[in-house]
């Protein structure tokens, strides 16, 4: 299973769940050395607004053209940003040990 690097021990320890539930905001600790680790917040915003983009966006178009195959869209590209999210947004100690 795929793993990811702690920013503080520097070893592979994040199991992937973990690093998809800090895309959402929350915070894990490393099993290797208990710091308190998230997910790069700087970028997290940014990704965050596209989050809430995408939600409205295609929320919008479906009430406004009355068709239900905008959320299919809406999906696709939640899916990309959650591919992102997990592949992309660096990790950081919040509190080292
Ligand atoms: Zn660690």
């Amino acid at each position: 299973m795929t793993k990811f690097t702690c920013p503080s021990c520097q070893q592979e320890s994040i199991p992937l769940k973990d690093k998809y539930a800090m895309g959402y905001w929350m915070t894990r600790r490393c099993s290797k050395c208990d710091s308190l680790i998230a997910n790069h917040a700087v970028l997290l915003g940014v990704l965050s607004f596209a989050y809430l983009w995408n939600l409205l966006f295609f929320i919008g178009l479906a009430q406004f053209n009355e068709s239900g195959h905008y959320f299919g869209y809406m999906l696709v590209i939640w899916v990309i940003l959650d591919i992102i999210n997990v592949k992309y947004v660096p990790l950081m100690v919040i509190r080292g040990q």
